[in-house]
């Protein structure tokens, strides 16, 4: 871990896809991305969009609609297969840019991540051809059918946590569908999102795609707010998402919310409890430093195995390597940004400041020694925790776990579901009859039954109550979410 910073001079210029031209903002203001795993060093500036550019990115994208809507689908369909080629050969270099601006360990997370963008491109570029119809039996003397179309310019906003997986299933899709895009990442990490728009721009006609590297304030709220905008799809914060649905409700255009989770992992008392301790431990995604939408942060545990159950955790988390995000054999890699920190640190403090709370690993990040260099969080979890606490009812986005006994199901699923997010679950038995009834009674868009791992290209990946509107990461999701349907009727009987 170094600590040499270069000056600013010195750090790369990037620049920003608006219409199909690599350009700088319009007023030429730009904004540092910094490399978390050396805080404060700042890797690169990339253009600082605000209004102007978003005005001349969202007309350039209703230009470039007229003649993309056009385009037969399966032949959108093969730019997608194309461009998930070109990705597939960058995995690599898109994999260690977001390595450096997230802190996201290379092997766990980051070379996954630009691997299933290009799986992410390859299956939507597959998918296109099933744009169809339906023909309505309305009687001999008329002919009724429906068509899918396309919304038009799609405003895209996504976060940092998982920069090319959001940025690509909301591109993918949109682009198989017909629509044209305007996306804006998060300005904590735009760099592989950038170096994602060099390889679609390659293959693209000028303003399909366009790329605006600026923050929520300057240039997230006015591409929520721009007229030309049909559609807007957003993945974020609880609060990002009302914003941007306000804006999407003053001009009643469709929205998609792929927001926050608290959710709920259940384990039942004839848990095979080495074996599931694994699962467990993967659901909290603690190799993505807990910073995870589906993060399953509150972990329920019957009582008759709470304390054996947990023992084999903490060995598990205990067995974990954190470090420098680039070594292969790093397992847990940095925090995002400061504040970020700030704010996981500030949930560690109210837990521990709480009577009674018992911190079985981990605490408040080290000051001293090669973790401090970086936003290094350690995996904590705390046990004895009411269920009213704020660390046990609040969206962490850290390495923070509460962990809670139970004995009765009932009281369990209640307990589970009394969030008011709903985005993942995960039950634990080997009696499969219980494990779906408990699937069934959860309220959450995503459950998973002894296994613990993320969402999947084709899974209609979306939340429950406050953690979302819509689904995005299948064919189901690219029709609901990215098209609109008209009815035509011809008269047979007009001549
Ligand atoms: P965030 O602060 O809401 O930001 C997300 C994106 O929205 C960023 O590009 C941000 O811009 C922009 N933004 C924020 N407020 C906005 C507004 N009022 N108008 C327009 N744009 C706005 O969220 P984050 O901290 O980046 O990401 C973490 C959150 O995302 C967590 O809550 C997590 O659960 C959620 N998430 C959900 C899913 C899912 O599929 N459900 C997946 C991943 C993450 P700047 O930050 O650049 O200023």
């Amino acid at each position: 871990m170094s600590n040499a910073r270069p000056k600013l001079s010195q750090v790369p210029q990037e620049l920003m896809l608006i219409n199909g031209q690599w350009v700088k903002s319009a007023d030429e203001r730009v904004l540092p991305v910094e490399n978390p795993a050396q805080r404060g060093h700042v890797i690169a500036e990339v253009p600082r969009a605000g209004a102007k550019d978003v005005e001349t990115a969202v007309k350039g994208a209703a230009k470039a609609f007229e003649g993309w809507k056009h385009v037969p689908a399966r032949d959108r369909g093969r730019v997608l297969l194309a461009i998930a080629e070109d990705v597939e050969a960058q995995v690599e270099e898109l994999a260690k840019t977001v390595v450096t601006e997230t802190g996201n360990a290379i092997r766990p997370l980051s070379r996954p991540e630009a691997k299933m963008t290009a799986d992410l491109f390859r299956y939507f570029g597959g998918v296109a051809g099933e744009l169809k119809g339906e023909t309505v039996p309305f009687g001999d003397n008329q002919f009724c059918y429906t068509r899918l179309e396309p919304l038009g310019v799609v405003g895209a906003i996504t976060p940092w946590n998982s920069p090319l997986g959001t940025a690509a299933v909301k591109v993918a899709s949109a682009l198989a569908a017909g629509n044209t895009i305007v996306l804006k990442p998060s300005s904590s990490a735009p760099l592989g999102v950038l170096k994602l728009a060099r390889i679609c721009d390659k293959r693209l006609p000028p303003g399909v795609l366009n790329v605006l590297s600026g923050n929520a304030d300057e240039c997230g709220v006015p591409l929520a707010q721009h007229p030309l905008v049909r559609k807007l799809t957003f993945t974020g914060s609880l609060e990002g998402g009302k914003s941007v649905m306000r804006a999407a409700a003053d001009r009643i255009v469709p929205s998609t919310m792929e927001l926050g989770g608290k959710s709920p992992q259940i384990i039942f008392p004839d848990a095979d409890e080495e074996g599931f301790a694994d699962g467990v431990m993967t659901a909290t995604r603690i190799t993505r430093q807990g910073q995870g939408c589906s993060s399953g942060s509150r972990i329920f545990i019957h009582e008759s195995i709470f304390d054996s159950f947990l023992d084999k955790l903490v060995k598990k988390f205990k067995g974990l390597v954190i470090g420098d995000p680039m070594d292969e054999r790093t397992d847990i890699g940095t925090i995002i940004n400061r504040g970020q920190y700030e704010k996981v640190c500030d949930y560690i403090k109210d837990g521990m400041s709480q009577k009674g709370a018992r911190v079985l690993i981990g605490g408040l990040p080290p000051t001293e020694g090669p973790l401090a260099q970086g936003y290094y969080a350690v995996p904590t979890i705390f046990a004895n925790v009411s269920p009213d606490w704020r660390i046990a009812r609040e969206e962490i986005f850290g390495p923070v776990f509460v962990a809670l006994p139970w004995r009765d199901e009932n009281e369990v699923i209640r307990m589970a579901n009394d969030s008011l997010y709903g985005l993942a679950g995960y039950v634990w038995t080997r009696d499969i009859e219980r494990g779906l009834r408990t699937a069934h009674t959860l309220e959450s868009g995503f459950v998973q039954i002894n296994q613990g791992g993320g969402p999947g290209v084709a899974h209609s990946y979306g939340g429950y109550k406050m953690s979302g509107i819509g689904r995005e990461w299948s064919v189901e999701g690219m029709i609901s979410s990215f098209t609109q349907k008209k009815v035509v009727v011809i008269n047979l009987k007009s001549r």
